[in-house]
């Protein structure tokens, strides 16, 4: 049986695992692809202290290379279900192929892209249509490009694609933005990037191969017109991943995991981090921060539980 099993291996999940693993507890990382988790996603990262900067894979290496050290276990798996005794002692983590056996569980299960939910959106998703700028923008050389919504990642992965594209137009449906200012200063200076305000897209077009533009309606005036566009980055927000311990009663009506301060949930023994819980910033900062409570936390139960 491990000491603790952790549930993805994020920022927040390789945090814990590192602190739980340096109190010698036995620790299990199980992930379903790459370590790093929505770090991978991102090219330039200026806000994580002791970086200038750093992109998003490199930071990832560097936070799973010394798990390695204090001999964290691996894990790869898709976690579809956690299951609890109800005593505070022993909790099941169930994958596709294997359940494994932990006193305690960190779910660092993150939170992933929304989608905009308009007609076309599904049928030309990597065919033009895409929520990752960092994997799929090189595909994208000389072409005008749109981003949808006005939060962080738009407006940071717009200017990524600058690099790439002849034009990036940004679609938001207010007249502001709500990324940090800081970036939307970068984005304004930025010639290849233009605005169109107080507008949604209602529907993505294409032929039988890719993209080939949207419809636009503006929300104020309602004037409906079209526009040709290469590639469409979507960035309208974040859903939880949570449904693995829907049936455990720890979420709120939309998912998001609650928790404590010291990020224990209603479950003895089962902690949450990082994207997944309900909070107000969700930043690589406060997931590695989460990460170190949880790691420290997993320890005092198993000591005073066991
Ligand atoms: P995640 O990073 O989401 O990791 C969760 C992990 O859990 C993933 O690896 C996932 O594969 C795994 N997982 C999920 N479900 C399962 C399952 N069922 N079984 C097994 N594994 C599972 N923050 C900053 O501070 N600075 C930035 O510059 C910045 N830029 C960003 C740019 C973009 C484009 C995006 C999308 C986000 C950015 N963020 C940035 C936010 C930051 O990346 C997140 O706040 C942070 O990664 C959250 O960490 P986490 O460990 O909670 O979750
Ligand atoms: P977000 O902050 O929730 O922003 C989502 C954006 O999409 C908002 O502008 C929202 O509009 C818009 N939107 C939502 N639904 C829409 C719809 N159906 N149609 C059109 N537009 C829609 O999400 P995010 O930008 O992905 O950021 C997620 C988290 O990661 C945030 O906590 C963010 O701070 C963090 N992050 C940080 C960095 C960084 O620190 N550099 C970079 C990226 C992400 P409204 O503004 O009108 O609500």
């Amino acid at each position: 049986m491990y000491d603790t099993l952790i549930i993805g291996s994020g920022p927040a999940g390789m945090t814990a695992a590192l602190y739980a693993a340096r109190s010698n507890l036995k620790v299990g990382l199980i992930e379903q692809g790459a370590p790093g988790g929505q770090m991978n996603n991102t090219s330039e990262i200026e806000n994580y202290p002791g970086y200038d900067h750093i992109s998003g894979p490199e930071l990832s290496m560097k936070m799973y290379e010394p798990l390695e050290k204090f001999q964290v276990e691996n894990i790869y798996g898709i976690v579809q279900k956690v299951e609890d005794d109800g005593e505070g002692k022993v909790k099941r983590v169930i994958t596709e192929d294997a359940t494994y056996e932990a006193k305690t569980v960190v779910v660092a299960t993150g939170a992933k892209n929304s989608l905009l939910g308009v007609p076309g959106e599904e049928e030309f998703t990597s065919r033009g249509v895409s929520y990752c700028a960092v994997c799929d923008g090189a595909f994208f050389r000389d072409q005008d490009l749109l981003v949808v919504g006005g939060g962080d990642s738009a407006v940071e992965e717009a200017i990524y694609l600058t690099q790439f594209a002849k034009s990036v137009t940004i679609i938001h449906r207010r007249d502001q933005l709500r990324a940090q200012k800081v970036i939307q200063d970068r984005a304004f200076a930025n010639e290849k990037i233009k605005f169109i305000w107080d507008s949604v897209v209602t529907e993505i077009k294409g032929d039988d191969v890719k993209v080939s533009g949207v419809t636009i309606k503006n929300v104020k005036t309602g004037e409906v017109t079209e526009k040709s566009f290469g590639g469409i980055f979507i960035y309208v927000g974040m859903n939880p991943v949570s449904s693995m311990v829907a049936d455990l009663g720890i979420t709120d009506e939309t998912g998001w995991i609650i928790t404590d301060t010291d990020m224990k949930t209603s479950r003895p023994g089962i902690f949450t981090i990082g994207d997944v819980r309900q909070k107000d910033l969700r930043q690589i900062a406060t997931a590695v921060g989460e990460g170190a409570i949880a790691g420290q936390g997993v320890y005092q139960y198993i000591v005073e539980h066991f």
